[in-house]
């Protein structure tokens, strides 16, 4: 903790997100003495609250969301006094000098690292408050949520607005997905192994697939829902952010400049897909049906007025690389399907030639299934004989190779991503944060689709809530050949 910062100050202090993850990740590394002694955290928000009443909608927040063997009186006693509270409309400037008044003298010497958890039209304000009020400099890091921006063009601007008043390295962009530990992990699967590298191309691979599914529908955020969609919400940041790790070289080292290097490669090579649009892309938009056992209204009325918004997206991609040439990678994702998932599958090739055949012997081609939530699980499916004396011929079947990382790893306590990204800010390791270049490459690929979907009248079809989207989804891979593991 060397070059760890003293104080932290958290904006959208009163909002779910830091309710739900950041305030239960702030308790979960103090409790396991991971923060500094003496780390101070301000919240603020609109909201007028003062130093106790604040600690008091945390400790809500903590009794709420902290699983209960994980909540210790002692940690959430000794964890409270950390807290203070500041109110800050951060569209009125005469805020921010209260707020570099409480602020300054304590993160003076401890350096200070700034999360903005607050919606994204707010970020420049925010930006330019800091600044006048003299809360930046060299001993502060800002850290921001998604989405950084609704296009190219809107995200250069925020981006520009970071620059205004911090540097590239002071900058941390969120994307939690990579605070995940299966994500991790799938790097050391690729890089700490020697056995996948050499089918890790284009040769041994036939096709990747990623689907990150929600069984949930609007959840009250349908304001911010509405203007985003399934492309932008997901596909944009955390579904290209995997098909980067999967995709990538191998960096010559463990560092952020190696690691984004790579990404950002992977993320410029990505073919296009705007008038081609139509073929390679699929969306809908769920309609009444049942989920999780109950029905569930369709998103219209769920919202209360017309929209196009899209609910689901199925992509076809490629990589215009020598390691990918040919090789698809099929993304899907939505709100209201079958099961709540995160995971990837990477299709191997068939065997050359099978010297089984002419004993009744079916193989199947191997398969690996990375699965990020909700449990996290690498499972290689190979082949193998099932027990007998094959008078009828051999009986092959595909059985698993599992490697469960909650058993295998049962006494290590699982972590809030949210943990990981939060002490790498206040540490100053930006290796699982998103650089400028990547989140501006992620952009320049989805405005291609958006815009195609425009030049080609692509609106989403309806797909009834608690089904894998509509049947296009379905027949956009098995066109070639290639079925979706559900
Ligand atoms: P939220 O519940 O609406 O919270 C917004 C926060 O901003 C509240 O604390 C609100 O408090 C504060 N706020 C609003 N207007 C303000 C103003 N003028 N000045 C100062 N503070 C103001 O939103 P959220 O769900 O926590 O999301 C926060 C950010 O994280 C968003 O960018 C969102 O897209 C992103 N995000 C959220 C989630 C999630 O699961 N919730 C997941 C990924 C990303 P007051 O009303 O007291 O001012």
């Amino acid at each position: 903790m060397g070059n760890s910062f003293g104080s932290l100050l958290l904006f959208g202090a009163t909002g779910d997100l830091s309710q739900r993850m950041l305030l239960p990740s702030l308790y979960g590394l103090h409790a396991d003495g991971l923060v500094p002694p003496d780390l101070a955290i301000f919240g603020t928000a609109r909201s007028p609250h003062d130093d106790d009443s604040f600690r008091k909608l945390a400790a809500e927040a903590l009794e709420k969301f902290v699983p209960a063997d994980r909540l210790n009186d002692a940690a959430v006693a000794s964890f409270l006094p950390r807290l203070r509270y500041v109110p800050v409309d951060v569209t009125k400037d005469e805020d921010f000098a209260r707020l570099a008044d409480a602020v300054r003298p304590v993160a003076a010497d401890k350096g200070l690292a700034i999360f903005l958890s607050t919606a994204p039209d707010f970020f420049a304000p925010t930006i330019a408050g800091l600044k006048g009020a003299g809360l930046t400099g060299d001993k502060v890091r800002l850290a921001l949520e998604k989405p950084l921006g609704h296009s190219l063009a809107s995200s250069r601007e925020v981006n520009d607005a970071v620059l205004d008043a911090f540097t590239e390295e002071q900058t941390f962009r969120i994307d939690h997905y990579l605070g995940k530990e299966t994500v991790q992990n799938l790097l050391v699967l690729r890089f700490g192994n020697l056995m996948f590298e050499p089918l890790w191309n284009n040769k041994g691979v036939d096709y990747v697939q990623i689907t990150i599914g929600e069984t949930v529908g609007l959840e009250g955020r349908a304001g911010y829902y509405d203007g985003s969609g399934a492309l932008r919400d997901m596909v944009q940041n955390h579904m290209l952010q995997l098909l980067a790790i999967v995709a990538m070289e191998p960096p010559a080292r463990f560092d952020a400049t190696a690691i984004r290097n790579e990404k950002v490669k992977v993320l410029t090579a990505l073919r296009p897909i705007v008038a081609s649009a139509r073929d390679d892309t699929v969306t809908g938009q769920y309609s009444a049906g049942v989920a999780g056992g109950t029905g569930a209204p369709g998103y219209l009325d769920e919202l209360g007025h017309a929209s196009d918004t899209e609910t689901f997206v199925a992509i076809r991609a490629h990589v215009d690389n020598w390691r990918w040439a040919g090789v698809p990678f099929y993304l899907r994702t939505g709100k209201r399907l079958p099961v709540r998932t995160s995971e990837i599958v990477i299709q191997f090739k068939g065997v050359p030639h099978s010297i089984f055949k002419d004993r009744g012997g079916r193989l199947h081609r191997n398969r690996l299934v990375i699965k990020l939530q909700p449990e996290e699980l690498i499972r290689m499916l190979v082949m193998a004989k099932v027990p007998g004396l094959d008078r009828e011929g051999i009986d092959l079947r595909e059985v698993p190779l599992d490697l469960s990382l909650t058993s295998a790893f049962a006494a290590s306590r699982r972590r809030i991503a949210y943990e990981r990204l939060l002490l790498d800010l206040l540490e100053g390791d930006p290796t699982l944060f998103v650089r400028r270049d990547e989140v501006e490459a992620q952009w320049q690929w989805i405005d291609g689709i958006r815009k195609g979907w425009a030049m080609n009248q692509v609106t989403p079809k309806a797909y009834p809530a608690g089904t894998w989207g509509p049947a296009a989804a379905i027949a956009l891979t098995e066109r070639d050949g290639v079925h979706w593991n559900d």
